[in-house]
């Protein structure tokens, strides 16, 4: 039995020292433990803390163990809270409180406690972990930083997007009005162009209808429908179109340059025996041809105040032609002295009158020309002739009066004879006539004429001028100097007679024989006008003559 009891003392004490061993194991890994951890009873009080609790809290086992669990955490009611639960607890809990440390700095922590209980389920106490969880609070409250400063970035993206569309929308609204605005002013040229009173045709740049107005259509009798996307030669297919067509021919439209600024004028007569203008000018957009405008205006009422005005001149010419004729033979009967010796003073009266007379016939001959021209009477006889023989003649009778006028005067013909062309003698005679008067009567004393005849053998033409160094024509009117009427400012002051008919009517003499005339003429220096006339075969003139 002693024995017995001896080996069971024996066992009893193996398995004392057995779980000494244990408990220091147990003791020696939880010291070692790197979590903070304590170890205390029911009531709330440290038996052991190991060595991460020490470093953790500062406290030393010494000043930990025997303490209440409340001197190490900041937040008292939430310990009690713990305390509270922890006898009730089957699991683990976890919480979170601000750790005191023994330099009173405070630290988060996350608080785990592990309820200890017996075989009987009865309550022990707990283990209690601490971590330190500053950093992870750091970290979370980085990232919260982070968070709300990119919430605040996108919110002001959201601004910034917001503005802009703001800005888009406000954009969008000024094309709109833009757009708005566009319309009307089309809408308005539209109006315009559709009420005007002239017929308007747009043609683009490959020459294809792109707009006409309703005029056009009552000019020609159609439809803008049979006009508009055609091209010019689709056009010349319709015979209502065919005369605008034509009478275009010479204008830019024809033309496959870049087009040019100069207007284009012609006339023709509709159906309605309405004489129409038709004007043709190039659209030019930065230096580059984009279409042609062509503009029909009706002159019928034009024409017919020009025709009465003509009749009138017409009229009133002839009357007053008859008595200034007999004017003129009565003076030639006294100048001849069939009614008796004139004396001197008499003579001289007279003779001022005659040659008023003669002034007067002759403005009444430029008037009377000029109406016929207009009218289509001013009718030519041609015949073949050398332009010397008509030239010379007349610059010899002009010589004497040059001469009292202080002028020198050269006359410049080839040695050969230049071919004959074909001419209405007087009419020529006329117009070298006065290209000579004028230069006289535009040159001051002490200056040079000189007549020039040439024969331009590659244009087959003979060339005429008259050369002056007079007073010249100011140049802001070379414009004007071939049309009715026509007197330049510089020679008004200097009082000579004139008309104002007499280059008018040489323009539409040489243009007649399918001649060109034109001049040069600085202010100052002098003029050089001229005129030149086709050479033609006996053919040629034959058919010319026929054409007439
Ligand atoms: P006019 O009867 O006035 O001479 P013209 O038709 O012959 O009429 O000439 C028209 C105008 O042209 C003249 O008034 C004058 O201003 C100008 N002119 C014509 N020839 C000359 C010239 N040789 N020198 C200067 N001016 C000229």
């Amino acid at each position: 039995m002693t024995e017995e009891n001896n080996l069971l003392k024996k066992n009893l004490e193996r398995i004392k020292e057995d779980l000494d061993d244990l408990q220091r194991y147990v003791d020696d890994l939880t010291m070692f433990l790197p979590l903070a951890f304590c170890t205390v009873n029911p009531l709330n009080l440290i038996l052991g803390v190991n060595q991460s609790f020490q470093t953790l809290t500062g406290y030393d086992e010494m000043e930990s163990i025997g303490n209440s669990i409340d001197f190490l955490f900041l937040e008292k009611s939430k310990v009690q809270e713990l305390k509270e639960e922890m006898p009730v607890q089957k699991d683990s809990i976890q919480k979170e409180f601000v750790l005191l440390k023994k330099n009173n700095e405070k630290v988060p922590v996350s608080v785990s406690t592990l309820a200890r209980r017996d075989n009987n389920d009865n309550f022990l106490g707990y283990f209690l972990v601490i971590t330190d969880i500053s950093e992870t609070k750091e970290f979370q409250k980085k990232l919260e930083e982070r968070v709300s400063e990119k919430t605040k970035e996108l919110e002001i993206k959201n601004v910034e997007v917001t503005e802009s569309r703001l800005a888009l929308l406000n954009i969008l609204e000024d094309v709109e009005d833009a757009w708005k605005k566009a319309e009307e002013e089309k809408n308005k040229t539209m109006a315009i162009i559709t009420n005007f009173t002239d017929g308007l045709m747009v043609f683009d740049r490959d020459n294809v209808v792109r707009l006409i107005n309703p005029k056009i259509e009552k000019f020609f009798y159609i439809s803008s429908e049979e006009v508009i996307n055609k091209s010019l030669n689709e056009l010349k297919d319709s015979k209502n179109m065919l005369p605008l067509i034509e009478s275009l021919s010479e204008s830019s439209l024809f033309q496959n340059g870049n087009g040019s600024t100069d207007q284009f004028r012609a006339e023709l007569v509709n159906k309605d025996n309405l004489t129409l203008d038709i004007s043709e000018v190039s659209i030019i957009n930065e230096d580059e041809k984009i279409g042609s405008l062509v503009v029909v205006h009706d002159i019928t009422r034009e024409k017919m105040i020009e025709a009465m005005k003509s009749e009138f001149v017409s009229i009133a010419a002839h009357q007053l032609r008859t008595p200034l004729s007999a004017i003129k033979w009565t003076m030639r009967i006294l100048l001849d002295g069939d009614l008796g010796e004139l004396n001197e003073d008499q003579k001289g009266l007279v003779e001022k009158t005659y040659s008023s007379n003669e002034r007067m016939i002759s403005l009444i001959n430029d008037l009377l020309n000029v109406t016929r021209i207009e009218e289509g009477r001013y009718l030519y006889q041609l015949e073949l002739s050398h332009i010397e023989d008509i030239a010379v003649p007349l610059i010899e009778s002009y010589k004497t009066e040059i001469k009292r006028r202080g002028i020198k005067f050269n006359i410049n013909i080839p040695k050969k004879k230049t071919p004959k062309i074909a001419t209405d003698v007087g009419k020529i005679t006329l117009v070298i006539q006065n290209f000579i008067e004028n230069a006289m009567k535009y040159t001051n004393q002490g200056g040079v004429m000189e007549l020039n005849i040439s024969y331009n053998k590659e244009k087959d033409e003979i060339e005429v001028s008259v050369k002056d160094s007079g007073v010249g024509i100011p140049k802001d009117q070379h414009g004007r100097v071939f049309t009715k009427f026509f007197r330049a400012k510089n020679i008004i002051k200097m009082e000579t007679e004139g008309s104002g008919l007499g280059l008018f009517i040489c323009k539409n003499i040489v243009e007649a024989h399918k001649g060109r005339v034109w001049f040069e003429s600085e202010e100052g220096v002098g003029s050089t006008f001229y005129f030149s006339l086709p050479v033609r075969s006996q053919e040629e003139f034959d058919d010319f003559l026929k054409k007439l």
